[in-house]
């Protein structure tokens, strides 16, 4: 069959898997493909309903936004710079095109978002700029290794490393720790880069070190943290955090120019609003952390899978035994087989419920039972 073939039949038995799924009383509702499947949690709506009030200016010159600014400070302990935008992606490209010129390039790791997830964006917003991916070990680069590509060619032929970007936690389910991201950022600085930080997953981090969100940050040497809220249980909104603010120059026109600059922002502060003041940013990485150390010890418990990397945030990944992938999803779970390096990616969200847990769980072992 011809590789077009394959996939045409691959989708329908994919949307046959869903349907099934839809119509089925007893399948359940929450998947672990990814934490965008979940919904939006009950303080951003509250907040988003808060907002709805009155008459205020538009592009974020009203008082809820430069409130919620000032809670970003007072979070991160710092004067920063903190702009809103619609996703991830444009929250990465619109940064790393603010830290770099045309013949400049980004250093990141082989597995991160904006090389492998982001249609060439940040080629594009960044106009001419280019990432040079490695791929280290768990998802997370290595001092060591950065030095040697960006050592390994300097001459006016090659492309000029200027950004580093590390993503936290990793795309691997990985996190960097402070003294980790410190060495990564004087490395870094001594060959004059920035360093951007993707962080669509950042609360996770945050959540899983128990140490200040400044000291993952800029007391780390963070120049620029683009942290996320879509999958922390916000509607859609991601917050572009400038420690450094002389790379946050004209960003506000960046945004504006890529059509991410919402004219009526106050919806985007509220929902970071909701979060901040409650405090449900936290607990909702908090919750999905735990959720992801539960099933990793529910499967590592059953015969035949294996459980890949560390789970140190909300992402579980497993080598499922063969035959097991396709009948999860023949009974309607929904997860990715396609992140990394291989396996599968299981992961957790803000309102992952341990009874999801225990019947993914339980499915696996029929499935393995049924198989000897
Ligand atoms: C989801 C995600 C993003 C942002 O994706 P969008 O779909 O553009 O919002 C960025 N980085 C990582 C690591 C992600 O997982």
């Amino acid at each position: 069959m011809s590789p077009s073939r394959r996939k045409i039949r691959l989708e329908f038995w994919t949307l046959r898997c869903e349907m099934r799924a839809m119509s089925s009383t007893d399948i359940p509702r929450r998947h672990f493909a990814s934490d965008n499947y979940a919904g939006v949690c009950p303080e951003v709506w509250e907040a988003l309903r808060a907002a709805d009030a009155g008459h205020v200016p538009g592009y974020g010159d009203d008082p809820h936004t430069s409130a919620v600014q000032d809670a970003f400070r007072s979070l991160f302990e710092t004067d920063c710079e903190v702009h809103f935008l619609f996703t991830g992606t444009a929250a990465n490209s619109l940064a790393i095109a603010s830290a770099c010129e045309a013949y400049h390039a980004v250093i990141c790791h082989a597995f991160s978002h904006i090389e492998t997830d982001e249609s060439n964006a940040p080629g594009f917003f960044a106009h001419g700029v280019k990432t040079l991916p490695i791929n280290t070990p768990l998802g997370k680069l290595d001092p060591k290794s950065v030095e040697s590509l960006f050592l390994n060619r300097r001459d006016i032929h090659a492309s000029a490393p200027k950004v580093l970007s590390l993503t936290q936690s990793t795309e691997l389910g990985t996190v960097y720790t402070p003294s980790e991201l410190k060495d990564l950022s004087e490395m870094a600085r001594s060959l004059r880069m920035s360093i951007h930080m993707d962080g669509a997953r950042f609360a996770n981090a945050v959540a899983r070190l128990g140490c200040s969100p400044a000291d993952l940050t800029w007391r780390s040497g963070v120049d620029v943290l683009c942290f996320g809220g879509t999958k922390n249980g916000m509607l859609a909104t991601e917050a572009a955090v400038f420690f450094n603010k002389d790379l946050a120059h004209a960003f506000k026109r960046r945004c504006k120019q890529a059509g991410q600059l919402a004219s009526k922002m106050r919806y985007h502060a509220a929902q970071w609003q909701g979060m901040l003041r409650s405090g449900r940013w936290l607990e909702n990485a908090k919750h999905a952390n735990d959720m992801a150390q539960r099933l990793r010890s529910q499967l590592s418990a059953i015969a035949g899978i294996q459980v890949l990397y560390p789970v140190e945030a909300n992402a579980v990944f497993v080598r499922f035994p063969e035959g097991m992938a396709e009948a999860l999803l023949e009974k309607g779970w929904r997860f990715y087989t396609d992140v990394g390096p291989g396996g599968a990616r299981l992961m957790c969200s803000w309102n992952t419920s341990p009874e999801d847990l225990d019947q993914f769980a339980s499915d696996a072992k029929l499935i393995q039972e049924r198989a000897r």
